[in-house]
Order: C-alpha cells, then structure tokens, then sequence
C-alpha cells in the first residue's frame, strides 16, 4: 500500500492534527471490497474484526498521519469564515499503481478543533445514506467521492433521541473545497492562498501550470468540471441540497450527502432539506447556485492577482457550457442519436409534462422508452406524438432507439423511502435492504427480476418529502 501525506505537509495554517476516537465495539456494516482492490488496499485483508478497528478510528492505519482541514464557505448565501471539518479526520492520501491519489477520511471519528458545539460524531442513518448514495452516483457514472467503509462504533450518539454511532470512511480525489480558498482569503492570507492554488493545480490540474495565466486557467477547469457535474446532478434528478461553497470541490466530484436526494416525482421547485426553508438549493437553482459559487472562488482568485476580465469572461461562460453537457447528456434519455437546434424545446416540453402530471422522473424515461413504436394512445399526452416523429426520424428502428435509450436511463436508483428503511431495520441489527439495495444499484440500467421491488416508486404513503443534514 502506498501511503502519503501531502496535506498533512502543507503549514499548520491548513489543518489541525487529530486522533480518531478509539469506539468500544467496532462492527463493520459495509466494506467496499471492489474500491478496496482499485485502491490497491488488497494488503489489508478482509478480516472484518480488523478492518473495523481500522475504519472506525481506533486502530492506526499505517504511515497515516490524521489531520481535520481548515476551511471556511458560504452556506445560504452568508459567509462563514472558520467552519473547517468538525466531525472528519483525513487519514491521508492513497497512491494507486497508475499514479492517482486519492484522500480517505473518516467521517464521525470525534471531536477537532473546528468542531464548534458539535460532538464530531455520527449516527448510522447519515453514515448509511452516504455510502449508498455516494456508491450510487458513482455507478451512475457521475463524478463522486466515494465510500470505502461503514462501521458501527458501539457507542450511542445523542441527536433527537439516542441513536447507535458509526464512522463513515470516504475516499474522494480531494477534499479542497472552494471553501478552502475563501478561508485563506478572508484573512488576507495571500501566502498560504498562494500554496493552496499551487497545490489544487499540482494535484488536479497539472497542464495549467504553465499557461500565461494559470489562476483564470484553474478557475476554467474548475467551472467546467462543475458544470459537468451540475449537468449530471440535473440528468438523473437529483438534488444535492446544501449546495454550500464549503461542499463545491475544486475536482468536480460531488461531496456531503447530508440532505442529498434523488427525486420521485418530477418537480422543477422540488426541496427535500428540512434546512432549505426558502429552496435556495431547489432542483432546478442548482445550475445557477454552482455559477454563483465558482464566481466566490473567482472573487478569491483576484486577490493573487488573475486579471478580473479574464476571471469574469470565464465565469459569463457558465450557463452555455453546462447546457451543452446538459443537453449531451439529456439527448440519448430521449431516444436521440444527435442533438439538434429544436431538441432544448422537446426536453422542455417533456419535463413540463412531468412536473404538470407529477410522474415519476426515473421511471418514464423507462416507460417512454418502451413506446418507440406504440401507435395510437398517447400516453405522455401530445409529447408523445411530438417526440415519436422526431426520434423516428433518425433512420433508426424503434428496437435500437429503445435500446439506446434503456442504456443510460436508470431502472434502479437509490428511492428515499428504501434508504430509510434501510436505515430503519440497520438500526435494529438487520442489514438486508441496505446490502439488496447496494447490490441492485451497482447495475443501475439492468433488470434485476429478483431485486425488482427496489426500482418501483414509492406509494403515496411511502413517500418521503423531507430530508435532513443528521448532524
Ligand atoms: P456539513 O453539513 O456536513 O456540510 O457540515 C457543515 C459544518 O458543520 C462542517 O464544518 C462540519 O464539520 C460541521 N459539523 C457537522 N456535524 C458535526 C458534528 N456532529 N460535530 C461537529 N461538527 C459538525
Ligand atoms: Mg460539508
């Protein structure tokens, strides 16, 4: 195994040593055995017993130096100038064969200088919707942090009642935020400003070293990695929910699933954080909240001197470039092979057709796919005649346009009510729904008879409209 500490490096200024929490009963709940082999982690075995103790904090794991990171970010729009990570440890950085590092961090392992009030700890619900979701998104093929690890701890964390402890282990390609960039701005901390750009570039963006301007290039890579991302989020309906500067990456991966959802039912305004009262964080503000925090990283990026038009111009980009993914990504959920000029207004026109029918968002595309040659019944309303004529236009049989279609809508995605009723019956000892559920996620886009409750919709009574940070 190949073990850094790069960040731990950096001047005291950019973190705090810790030490994880040594926890009575560690008891592994998930282990990532596939990322474990990508990871090049094989060397730590599959000894459940030691492996819990190595992932809930209590055992050391070698050539590790824990650290919790500073960093400071805009939640809701109101800057917050130390926030840093209260519940986090970050063990280090793994280095697999072909050169990529990755972070891995323990979520839930005790309190840290930048714990404020919180007791640095977590319950299992949080720990579990996070390896779900995360693992999900990755299979989705979108870009994640990911999730190594799930232990109980054996303690019991106090939140509205008392509820069993966990760490989560997360395994992300960095934790810079552009949270980390503001924290050093606001104390006018241009040196270790400075350190920070040269080590998010050395890290992720390498090729922009050497350009004339590299700060406008950071901020270029970084924006589009972001608009990919959001295009992503926007494709398969989810909604991140605390769209903080402190949880926007510099790498583009989507992180802290706190009040994170994937919709039922198709609503452009939809909000399921109990925190969002004003749906700042709404499904369809998601494109313009991310425009609106790489313009706070511009604003720290000004003060190393990157010239404010250049800043500026690349940030007036934005909504072309995630449209663009946008419609890359919507254009084969509808059948269509290319994307042409008229094409914005037959997704409008579906999605409206959607959000007015409140139709479930995954599962249509799944059925709209099955009526690429129906003849006579509209079952998407006039759409439906709309969108036949023009997929039928592509000199493609009704079979292929299925299948294209079928290949990248998913059947199975991580539903609300199952989460928590994988949290629910967790609790009480029984992990059935959370590994089924794990199981079936991980080939979204195929039939799985056997695991086929896991794709259906929740019932009225079922379903979940409200979500919650668990902190
Ligand atoms: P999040 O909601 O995960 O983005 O967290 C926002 C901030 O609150 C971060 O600085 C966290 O480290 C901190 N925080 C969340 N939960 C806890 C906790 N249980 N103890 C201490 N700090 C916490
Ligand atoms: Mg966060």
């Amino acid at each position: 195994m190949n073990f850094d500490n790069s960040y731990a490096a950096l001047p005291q200024v950019f973190h705090a040593t810790v030490k994880p929490n040594e926890v009575p009963a560690p008891a592994l709940l998930g282990w990532n055995q596939g990322l474990a082999l990508e990871l090049g982690l094989a060397s730590l075995g599959d000894d459940a017993a030691q492996l819990a103790s190595i992932f809930s904090g209590s055992a050391m794991l070698a050539g590790s130096q824990p650290i919790s990171m500073a960093y400071a970010g805009h939640q809701f729009g109101y800057f917050v100038p130390q926030l840093g990570d209260g519940r986090a440890a970050l063990l280090g950085e793994v280095v697999t064969d072909a050169g990529n590092r990755f972070d891995v961090q323990l979520k839930g392992s005790g309190r840290t200088p930048f714990s404020r009030g919180g007791d640095g700890k977590s319950w299992l619900g949080p720990v579990l919707r996070e390896y779900i979701l995360s693992e999900a998104m990755h299979h989705l093929g979108v870009p994640t942090t990911r999730a190594l690890a799930a232990v109980a701890t054996g303690e019991t964390v106090h939140r509205e009642s008392p509820m069993p402890g966990a760490v989560f282990t997360r395994v992300a390609a960095s934790h810079l935020r552009v949270g980390t960039f503001e924290y050093f701005a606001a104390r006018k901390d241009i040196e270790s400003l400075r350190t920070l750009a040269d080590y998010a570039i050395d890290r992720h963006y390498p090729e922009v070293a050497d350009e004339k301007s590299p700060h406008v290039e950071l901020l270029r890579r970084v924006a589009k990695r972001q608009a990919e991302l959001i295009a992503h989020w926007m494709s398969i309906g989810f909604i991140h929910g605390v769209m903080n500067t402190d949880n926007t990456t510099i790498s583009g991966e989507t992180i802290d699933y706190g009040p994170a959802a994937y919709m039922d039912e198709f609503r452009f305004d939809k909000v399921f954080s109990s925190i969002d009262n004003y749906g700042r964080y709404a499904y369809a503000n998601q494109p313009t909240i991310a425009q609106w925090n790489l313009a706070r990283f511009a604003e720290t990026l000004l003060a190393l001197g990157a010239n404010k038009d250049e800043l500026e111009a690349v940030l007036a980009e934005f909504p072309d470039q995630y449209e663009s993914h946008y419609l890359a990504l919507m254009g084969p959920k509808l059948g269509l092979y290319e994307i042409q000029e008229a094409d914005a207004g037959l997704i409008a026109e579906w999605l409206k057709y959607l959000n007015d029918n409140g139709l479930d968002y995954t599962l249509s595309f799944r059925e709209l796919a099955s009526r690429a040659d129906a003849l006579d019944e509209t079952r998407f309303g006039p759409f439906e005649t709309e969108w036949r004529q023009r997929t039928g236009s592509q000199g493609r049989t009704a079979a292929e346009i299925s299948a294209l279609m079928n290949s990248v809508n998913p059947l199975f995605i991580p539903r609300n009510h199952r989460v928590e009723q994988a949290i629910s019956e967790a609790v009480d000892g029984n992990l059935t729904v959370f590994n089924e559920m794990n199981a079936a996620l991980e080939n979204p886009y195929t039939e799985q008879p056997e695991l086929s409750d896991y794709a259906k919709a929740p019932q009225a009574r079922e379903r979940v409209t409200r979500t919650f940070c668990g902190t």
